[in-house]
C-alpha cells in the first residue's frame, strides 16, 4: 500500500504541473491572440485609408513577430519540463513494484502450457459470466474455441436475469424462484423470500390509503415466516395505522430505506449462489485476491531459494513451501494435519479414523504397521490396519 501511495504521490505532481500548465498555455494563448486581433485591425484600417505601412506600425509588427515567437518557445520548454515530473513517475514504479513476477513460481508446480492456458481462459470466462457481462463471455468463447457447455452458463445467466430485474425493482423474478426453492432455501436457514415478500409489502403500503386491502391481502404471505420473522412482520402491520399520514412522515419511515434495494440484491446472490453449489465471487476474483496478499511473502521465499540454493523445497503441486496468511475470509473448509508427520493431509495422503477413534494420516498409518498389524499411538489398541476408516472434514 505504502509502494502505491509513493506512485500516486508522483502521479499527483504530474498532474498538477499538467494542470498549471494548461491554465498558463491557454492564457498565453488568449493574450497573444488578442494582440493578434488588434495588429490586425490596425492593418485594415490603415489598408482602407489608403495610407503607406507607418514605420511605427512596422515596428510593432516586427514587436508582435517577436513575441508569438517568444510565447512558442516558452511553452515548448514548460512543456519538456513536464517530461521530467513524468519519468519520475516512471522510476517511482520501477523503484516501488517488482516488474520480474513470473519467475516467483517454479515452472515444475504448473501443469502443460496448453492446460494452463484453457484452465485461464475458462476462469475469466467464469468471471465474465457471474459478472453478467454475457456477451464478452460468449465472445471470448468464440475467440478461444472455448467449448462451455449450457449446464455450465444457465445458472449464471438465471441469476444474472433475476438481479437485473432486481436492480429495476422489479420483485416478479425473483420472487418466483424464490417460491420454487422454497424448501432448500429454508434448509439453510435463508430469509430470502421473506425479505422479498417484505419490499412488495412495503411498495404497496407507498400507494396509500387505496392500497390498504391489497396490502392487508398481500400480508398473507407472511404466514410461513411468522414464527422466524414475528418482530418484522409487526413492525410492518403497525406500519398501516400511519398509511393515511404517509409512512414517510411516520416513525415507520426506515421502511422505505432505499438501502432495502441493495440488501436484496446482495441476499438473492448469496443464497442463490450457495443454493446452486457456485462461489459468490469468481474463482478469478478469489485467486487474484489471494495472489495479491501472497506474492510479497512468495518474492521472499523465492529470494531465499535462490541465496540458499534449495531449489528442492518447492516442488510440489499443490502445496506451498510455506504458510501463508489470508484472512478468515479465505478460509473455505476444515484441514486436518497429521499429528505423527505434522503434515496438513491432502487426497493423496488423506485422514483415516482408526477404530478407537484417534484420527492420523494415511502415510502414518503404512508407517506404523508392524507384522501386519496396527498399535494406535496415543491408545495402546492393538487393530487390524484395513479397519480404518478415511474421513472427510
Ligand atoms: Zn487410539
Amino acid at each position: 500500500m505504502e509502494q502505491c501511495a509513493c506512485v500516486e504521490r508522483e502521479l499527483d505532481k504530474v498532474l498538477q504541473k499538467f494542470l498549471t500548465y494548461g491554465q498558463h498555455c491557454e492564457q498565453s494563448l488568449e493574450e497573444l491572440l488578442h494582440y493578434v486581433g488588434q495588429l490586425r485591425a490596425e492593418l485594415a484600417n490603415a489598408a482602407l485609408q489608403g495610407t503607406p505601412l507607418s514605420a511605427t506600425l512596422s515596428l510593432v509588427m516586427s514587436q508582435c513577430c517577436r513575441k508569438i515567437k517568444d510565447t512558442v518557445q516558452k511553452l515548448a520548454s514548460d512543456h519538456k519540463d513536464i517530461h521530467s515530473s513524468v519519468s519520475r513517475v516512471g522510476k517511482a514504479i520501477d523503484r516501488n513494484f517488482d516488474s520480474e513476477i513470473c519467475g516467483v513460481v517454479s515452472d515444475a508446480v504448473w501443469d502443460s502450457r496448453e492446460k494452463q492456458q484453457q484452465i485461464l481462459q475458462l476462469a475469466i470466462v467464469e468471471h465474465l459470466y457471474q459478472q453478467g457481462m454475457l456477451s464478452v463471455a460468449e465472445e471470448l468463447c468464440q475467440e478461444s474455441t472455448l467449448n462451455v457447455d449450457l449446464d455450465f452458463k444457465q445458472p449464471f445467466l438465471e441469476l444474472n436475469r433475476i438481479l437485473e430485474a432486481l436492480h429495476e425493482q422489479d420483485l416478479g423474478p425473483a420472487l418466483e424462484w424464490a417460491v420454487s426453492h422454497r424448501q432448500r432455501l429454508l434448509e439453510l436457514n435463508s430469509s430470502l423470500e421473506f425479505k422479498l415478500h417484505r419490499l412488495h409489502f412495503i411498495r404497496l403500503l407507498t400507494g396509500g390509503p387505496e392500497k390498504q386491502l391489497e396490502a392487508l391481502s398481500y400480508a398473507r404471505h407472511f404466514q410461513p415466516f411468522a414464527r422466524l420473522h414475528q418482530r418484522e412482520i409487526q413492525v410492518m402491520m403497525g406500519s398501516l395505522v400511519y398509511l393515511r399520514l404517509g409512512l414517510e412522515k411516520s416513525p415507520y419511515c426506515h421502511l422505505l430505506d432505499s438501502s432495502h434495494w441493495a440488501e436484496i440484491c446482495e441476499t438473492f446472490t448469496r443464497d442463490a449462489c450457495s443454493l446452486l453449489g457456485l462461489s459468490v465471487e469468481s474463482p478469478l476474483s478469489v485467486s487474484f485476491a489471494s495472489g495479491c496478499v501472497a506474492l510479497p511473502v512468495l518474492m521472499n521465499i523465492k529470494a531465499v531459494i535462490e541465496q540458499r540454493q534449495c531449489t528442492g523445497v518447492w516442488s510440489h503441486k499443490d502445496e506451498l513451501p510455506i504458510e501463508i496468511e489470508l484472512g478468515m475470509k479465505c478460509w473455505y473448509h476444515s484441514v486436518f494435519a497429521c499429528p505423527i508427520l505434522r503434515q496438513q493431509t491432502s487426497d493423496s495422503n488423506p485422514p483415516i479414523k482408526l477404530i478407537c477413534g484417534h484420527v492420523i494420516s494415511r502415510d502414518a498409518l503404512n508407517k506404523l504397521i508392524n507384522g501386519g498389524k496396527l498399535k494406535c499411538p496415543y491408545c495402546p489398541m492393538e487393530q487390524n490396519p484395513a479397519d480404518g476408516k478415511r474421513i472427510i472434514f
